[in-house]
């Protein structure tokens, strides 16, 4: 008899169990388990060993999961490394890595099983049968190219990718064509393409084929000898390149290298909606070997690549968010984060609340792979470590092509409001500069990060604002479907004319989002076309695609939108970027607000310009002479990085320390008063002054309960080890503390 150790999806230690040799199960093997009276889960086996252990009773593994391991030994390091770091259990990682291959528990042994996958399904198109012969292609195309170069375009592409895929009967995945559904429904009415769903081809392996490469410029190369020098003297690398200098085409050739010796390449981006132009780019490089893994993937679909990841051999290459770290691989030898700086890296709400850029790190240290991490404005967490030769430092400060950068206007709003310079949320700067784009046939886009119509309504008689019953925070009005809502808990109510409180009917709007800027812009250029990007009117990835489709086509002219529009984006017409108003991104009460408000102003201005010399970005601010806005004004980001960091220092902020949050929760409010004490009282007995707190959180009370944060500093160079061995102590009393049963404790390693 053999006892193997058992990770299941739960807060919990491994648990041993019996396993048959029969069973032939090994480790890193998905297994089903019964644990607890009446409950079954699937878990992982973690060791085996043939010692029994002393324990009384031992309950045997009862099936095998799926013909591969589902976890490799070198992820076996990476689970448990984030298990440790970010002080959870395996099992809580698990339930994070695992995409739904089989169900987590259930309370039967039968509701376990293998999930069926089957080979993932694609949308591929040919010419119609007549087109397929050049000549008549040909000349299909010379008599409408006139009436429809659209048209012709495409069928042009389909007949091109058919020949370079040595595609026999002349069918190419869809995805390649670079055409919108509806146009692509159009051709198909008019009967000069067909279209069938085909299992999708995932490639070969070959390491000798030769990828069809960007050539670089001078800059780019030179920048690329750097990493690779970095590499070879076994750093991270962070590649700090303006936008539009041509990060992409640097991470190509790192990738076709990486690859071609069979390696395994991870990319990670911060959202995959934003990356469709990336992701086009690399399949149609790469094709065959790309995997796109995010959340929005339905479960099967996510099996089915971490099944395919897990029995693969190799040469495979990843693009996907934070997540994605987490599936198998042979062999990585290259892991890029693209927009290393971006929050969404940083997982806060459950456990394991890591962050993707570290674990990235972490996980090139683990199987010895190259890591490099690019922005245009980086973290300063790598910018320190850049600077103090801990990782490779490579810059590129020039833009690729002719591209200048943008011209930083500022636009005082409180002077503008003064001289009558202002026309409903618009300075006169900002309207003068979307004038010139739009008679000059160029696009705008102009960036708000407020959705909705209005964040808040007021009574203009009492003042009261209607408020989320369960979060305390005002509703935010939402006029496509005139209803106020609350933008944390997702709670929404009818939009009210008469005050709740007073009974005048007197309700203002308050303040202006997406929607709002969406609808004045319509009013002020009747003849330019607007649309609106945000997490309204985005819902799915094809609405998303569909509108930034339209946008790059330039069948629209002015782009309004929310942080959606300040990442990765590469159009060329843009040369009219507003920032409409910096005060909301310049006043928040978080430690690292001036290195985001810095980030955000320049990813946005990064927009503009990319094919143009004259092209400008206008801020909209009541704050001209803020220092965040001088740096953005010069486009310096290391006089902001300095400064933030002289900053960082004095309060012993990060990167100069790590700070831990825990956030404890609680319907009770005087419960969780008395508990928030408690901790926080422990907590200094055992780490003195570095504790801050308890105080009521930012957002104090979220779907009807209460938060209180205690933060705890540890300084660089002390150890976390043990500091983590201590909060350990602290999270087990409070745990195990009757009086604070009802009492939620969350620990958040590294917070943001
Ligand atoms: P970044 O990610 O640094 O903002 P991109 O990689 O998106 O910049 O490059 C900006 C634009 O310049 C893209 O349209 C890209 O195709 C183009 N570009 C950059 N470098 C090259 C190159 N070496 N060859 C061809 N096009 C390039
Ligand atoms: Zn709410």
């Amino acid at each position: 008899m053999l006892y193997a150790q058992v990770v299941l999806p739960l807060a919990q230690p491994m648990y041993t169990f019996s396993l048959d040799e029969e069973l032939a199960v090994g480790v890193g093997d998905a297994v089903v388990v019964q644990f607890g009276s009446s409950r079954y889960y699937t878990g992982i086996v973690w060791s085996i060993s043939d010692t029994r252990p002393d324990i009384p009773r031992l309950k045997p593994i009862l099936k095998r999961l799926y013909a591969t391991p589902l976890v490799r030994p070198h992820a076996q390091r990476l689970w448990e490394w984030a298990a440790d770091y970010y002080m959870c259990s395996v099992g809580e990682v698990m339930r994070m890595a695992l995409p739904s291959l089989a169900k987590p528990s259930a309370t039967s042994l039968a509701e376990i099983d293998e999930r069926a996958i089957t080979a993932p399904m694609e949308r591929y198109v040919a010419l119609a049968e007549e087109l397929r012969d050049e000549e008549r292609l040909h000349a299909y195309v010379e008599k409408h190219q006139r009436r429809a170069p659209r048209r012709t375009a495409t069928l042009d592409k389909i007949a091109a990718l058919a020949i370079e895929r040595g595609a026999e009967d002349g069918y190419v995945p869809r995805r390649l064509v670079d055409a919108g559904t509806t146009h692509i429904a159009a051709l198909r009415s008019k009967r000069l393409i067909v279209e069938k769903l085909r299992p999708r081809e995932m490639g070969t392996n070959d390491a000798q084929r030769d990828f069809l490469l960007p050539t670089l410029s001078a800059a780019q190369q030179q920048t690329l000898r750097t990493i690779k020098e970095g590499h070879n003297a076994g750093k991270v690398c962070l590649l700090h390149g303006i936008t539009g200098s041509g990060k992409t085409e640097i991470y190509i050739h790192l990738m076709a290298e990486a690859l071609s010796a069979g390696k395994d390449v991870m990319m990670l981006v911060p959202e995959i909606a934003i990356t469709t132009q990336l992701i086009e780019r690399l399949e149609h490089i790469f094709e065959g070997r790309t995997t796109i893994y995010h959340s929005r993937l339905t479960p099967l679909r996510r099996g089915q690549s971490y099944l395919r990841l897990a029995a693969s051999t190799g040469g495979e290459l990843i693009v996907g968010v934070r997540s994605a770290l987490f599936l198998p691989m042979n062999n990585p030898g290259l892991i890029i984060v693209d927009e290393e700086h971006d929050p969404s890296y940083k997982q806060s709400d459950m456990q394991p609340r890591y962050n993707g850029r570290d674990m990235a790190v972490v996980l090139g240290n683990i199987y010895g792979a190259n890591v490099v991490l690019g922005s245009a404005t980086p973290s300063l967490e790598s910018y320190i470590n850049a600077m103090s030769g801990k990782y490779c430092y490579a810059q590129l400060n020039e833009r690729w092509g002719d591209g200048a950068l943008p011209e930083v206007v500022i636009s005082d709003t409180l002077r503008a409001v003064k001289r009558g310079e202002r026309k409903l949320h618009f300075n006169i700067e900002m309207l003068h500069a979307i004038n010139d784009s739009l008679t000059a046939g160029e696009q705008v886009i102009l960036f708000q990060n407020r959705r909705g119509y209005a964040p808040y309504i007021q009574c203009r008689t009492c003042g009261y604002s209607p408020r989320c019953p369960h979060c305390n925070v005002t509703l935010t009005q939402h006029k496509a479907t005139s209803r106020m809502e609350c933008h944390y808990c997702g709670y929404s109510t009818e939009r009210p004319n008469v005050c709740p409180n007073c009974e005048t009917q007197d309700m203002a709007t308050m303040g202006f989002g997406t929607e709002k800027v969406e609808e004045e812009i319509a009013r002020l250029y009747p003849e330019a076309n607007v649309e609106r990007l945000d997490g309204d009117s985005a819902t799915s990835e094809r609405s998303y695609r569909e509108i930034v489709g339209r946008f790059e086509r330039g069948e629209s002219d002015i782009l309004v939108g929310t942080q959606i529009v300040t990442k990765g984006f590469d159009f060329g017409g843009v040369t009219t970027v507003g920032i409409l108003n910096a005060d909301n991104l310049l006043s928040s009460p978080d430690f690292r607000a001036s290195e985001r408000a810095y980030q955000l102003m320049m990813q946005v201005a990064g927009r503009a310009g990319r094919r143009s010399n004259n092209s400008r970005v206008v801020i909209q601010t009541s704050q001209p002479n803020h220092p965040i806005i001088k740096y953005v004004v010069a486009g310096d980001y290391h006089a902001m990085a300095r400064a933030e960091l002289a900053e960082r220092e004095a309060f012993g902020y990060p990167p100069y320390s790590h700070l831990v949050r825990l956030t404890l929760h609680c319907r009770d409010y005087e419960v969780l008063r008395y508990a928030a004490h408690y901790t926080a009282n422990m907590m200094r007995s055992k780490f003195g002054s570095r504790v801050m707190g308890p105080v009521a959180a930012t957002r104090e009370m979220l779907r009807g309960e209460y938060y209180a944060e205690i933060a705890l500093k540890i300084e660089s160079g002390a150890s976390m080890k043990r500091a983590r061995t201590l909060l350990n102590e602290v999270v087990e009393a409070l745990r195990t503390n009757k009086e604070y049963k009802a009492v939620t404790l969350n620990v958040d390693v590294d917070a943001w």
